[in-house]
């Protein structure tokens, strides 16, 4: 992304903000999806590993406050990278799969679903008369096959042919393609602020896992061998909060600008998410949340390989 300084305009609109907090040092902990959003969304981290049955997670933690859950998705609802995911999706109060072009989640690689589908049901939840909301969005972004995760209107860079050279264009498009959505959704969320000035509201972009396209070895994906490469667990993360949000606890907004820098896991989000909402449950462990005046940023980062990303020399 040009917002984290790539030569490649591949975020014009979200370039031009200057509503955004943007974080320039956080990895994910795996770099698949299953493992990555399940772990993102619970309590269970890599230093903490916590039994399944055990595990509370953020849509518990925010439906026992009085949230409303959303979860809208266009990845597939079915198939092996798929299925545990949609299980957990359940839970929430509302639900929706919009990617219905394929049988399985590899069939869904090779077909486009589009992520403006997510936006008309994005702007249906927000009307939603709840008092309290956690609307979740999960996107197909940017996973493979690149090519299929944009319309025409966004072939904006040129391959000079080769499939090394093609792919690498098909990714910035998608990350293009991406800008717009993205960028789209955060105006209908400021356009429905004005609408209810007095709701403290918030919204975070994250990966679910970084992509390596061609930056480590010959190969674009985020499968790995062994060792995991810098590219697969390198993601953006950033937030946007509301006029109100901010005149509600300006010292929290402070601390997020304050952190921006500092190094984070997203293992540890479900503490975040839960700190940054204003909810008061004794589960969030302070430390662990990157909005917090006492997170801790000393904490190793050793990932789903065993390795520190922090002694990562590729
Ligand atoms: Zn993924």
């Amino acid at each position: 992304m040009s917002l984290y300084g790539a030569k490649s305009k591949t975020t014009p609109k979200l370039d031009d903000r200057t509503d955004l907090i943007l974080y320039n040092n956080v990895v994910s902990p795996y770099s698949s999806t299953i493992n990555s959003v399940l772990t993102i969304l619970t309590q269970t981290n890599l230093e903490k590993k916590i039994d399944i049955l055990k595990n509370i997670d953020i849509l518990d933690v925010f439906h026992s406050s009085g949230f409303k859950n959303f979860w809208i998705s266009n990845q597939s609802p079915i198939g092996v990278w798929d299925n545990q995911i949609t299980q957990f999706a359940r839970k929430s109060d509302r639900c929706e799969f919009v990617n219905m072009t394929s049988n399985s989640s590899y069939e869904a690689t090779y077909t486009a679903s589009y992520d403006e589908k997510i936006i008309a049901p994005f702007s249906e939840a927000l009307q939603d008369s709840a008092k309290k909301k956690l609307i979740i969005l999960h996107l197909i972004g940017n996973h493979s096959s690149y090519s299929k995760r944009y319309p025409t209107d966004f072939n904006i860079f040129e391959g000079d042919g080769s499939k090394k050279s093609n792919t690498i264009a098909e990714y910035k498009n998608s990350l293009v393609y991406t800008d717009f959505i993205v960028d789209s959704m955060i105006n209908i969320l400021i356009k429905s602020q004005r609408l209810n000035t007095n709701t403290a509201t918030s919204l975070l972009y994250i990966s679910d896992h970084g992509e390596n396209v061609y930056d480590h070895g010959e190969k674009a994906g985020h499968d790995y061998s062994k060792v995991v490469p810098k590219a697969n667990v390198e993601i953006p993360f950033f937030l946007w909060i509301s006029p109100y949000f901010q005149s509600l606890d300006s010292s929290k907004t402070q601390q997020t600008i304050l952190n921006k820098n500092k190094p984070f896991v997203t293992d540890d989000l479900f503490h975040a998410l839960i700190d940054l909402n204003f909810i008061k449950t004794k589960f969030p462990e302070k430390g662990r949340s990157v909005f917090n005046p006492i997170f801790n940023d000393k904490r190793k980062r050793i990932l789903c390989d065993g390795k520190d990303y922090d002694e990562k020399v590729d």
